[in-house]
């Protein structure tokens, strides 16, 4: 397992700084027991300026109380307070590239009623910056994302992520990297913990929103590719249609942008160095660090 923390380590807890080895929760926890909490992945990099920046922070703050909402978890936390909060903590922690996981959680209550109030906590870790470009081969899974008439899909709950462990184990069990997994009527829906979009004769196609999580990433890709005059459109499909299509990638704040080899061994046919997809790579790689262009300009608002 991989070293979170430290005996040195600081989180955020309910608007205090408290060591990570002595912060406290409760067992008795709704969310503990049900699955019942909403949390963020949000990612920090070290700029070409030297700066730490965390990427979007307005949208995944934004994203977390759309989320706490959409569950009925009381939210009182401005953006504002816990993004200040946020830089704190990765300035406690001495990290610049870093991923951070707010998470929103119950008290404790064993019964399936409303809570007058929820907590927060903030952890953060070390991350590099992605460098490799390893393309991945993907397994359609057996398991469909969560059916959109049983839970709150465009929400980050906790629950919903059995799901994606269920999927992403099944797709190593099998010798693959990764899931893709579709939704309740067989058409392509997401990773485990990522979008998906695939490229085919100088167009780009992403899962049309409704039964999937809105990515942030998605929509930077979707940015870019207006930046970049790369046409690309929101729709259904299958994983029929992106057999043997010219390349594929998923998205996501932790994954990045990262190609696919193959689905279901079937290969993208593009060499992945000569893919639009590849551009959208680099560009996106650009953008996070705040590499000085057009991109960074306009996607970002910098003057
Ligand atoms: N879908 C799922 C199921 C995810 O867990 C994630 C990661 N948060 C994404 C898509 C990508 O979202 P984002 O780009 O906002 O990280």
């Amino acid at each position: 397992m991989a070293n979170y923390y430290n005996e040195n380590t600081v989180l955020y807890l309910n608007g205090s700084f408290v060591k990570a080895s002595e912060a406290k929760m409760d067992f008795y926890s709704q969310s503990f027991h049900y699955g019942y909490s909403v949390f963020e992945g949000i990612r920090s990099y070290r700029t070409v300026t030297g700066e730490t920046k965390i990427f979007k922070a307005e949208a995944h703050y934004q994203r977390l109380k759309n989320s706490a909402t959409a569950l009925n978890l009381p939210y009182t936390w401005a953006a504002s307070e816990l993004i200040a909060a946020t830089y704190e903590l990765l300035a406690k922690n001495n990290l610049q590239d870093a991923y951070i996981r707010p998470v929103v959680y119950a008290p404790a209550n064993m019964s399936f009623n409303l809570n007058t109030e929820s907590f927060i906590v903030i952890e953060v870790w070390e991350m590099a910056p992605f460098l490799g470009d390893k393309l991945l081969r993907v397994m359609s899974s057996s398991f469909q994302r969560p059916n959109p008439k049983g839970f709150k899909i465009h929400a980050k709950a906790a629950g919903h992520y059995v799901n994606s462990i269920l999927a992403s184990q099944e797709a190593k069990a099998n010798g693959f990297d990764e899931a893709l997994l579709s939704d309740m009527n067989g058409n392509v829906a997401e990773g485990p913990g990522a979008n998906v979009f695939f490229e085919k004769e100088g167009r780009l196609y992403t899962t049309a929103l409704g039964n999937i999580l809105p990515g942030i990433t998605r929509a930077t890709v979707l940015e870019i590719c207006e930046e970049l005059h790369i046409p690309v459109e929101e729709k259904l499909f299958t994983k029929e249609d992106m057999y043997g299509a010219d390349a594929a990638f998923f998205c996501g704040t932790a994954a990045e942008v990262i190609g696919m080899q193959s689905l279901d061994d079937q290969p993208f046919t593009m060499a992945w160095e000569n893919t639009l997809s590849k551009q959208i790579q680099d560009a996106y790689k650009e953008l996070v660090v705040e590499k000085k262009g057009v991109l960074v300009n306009e996607v970002l608002g910098v003057e």
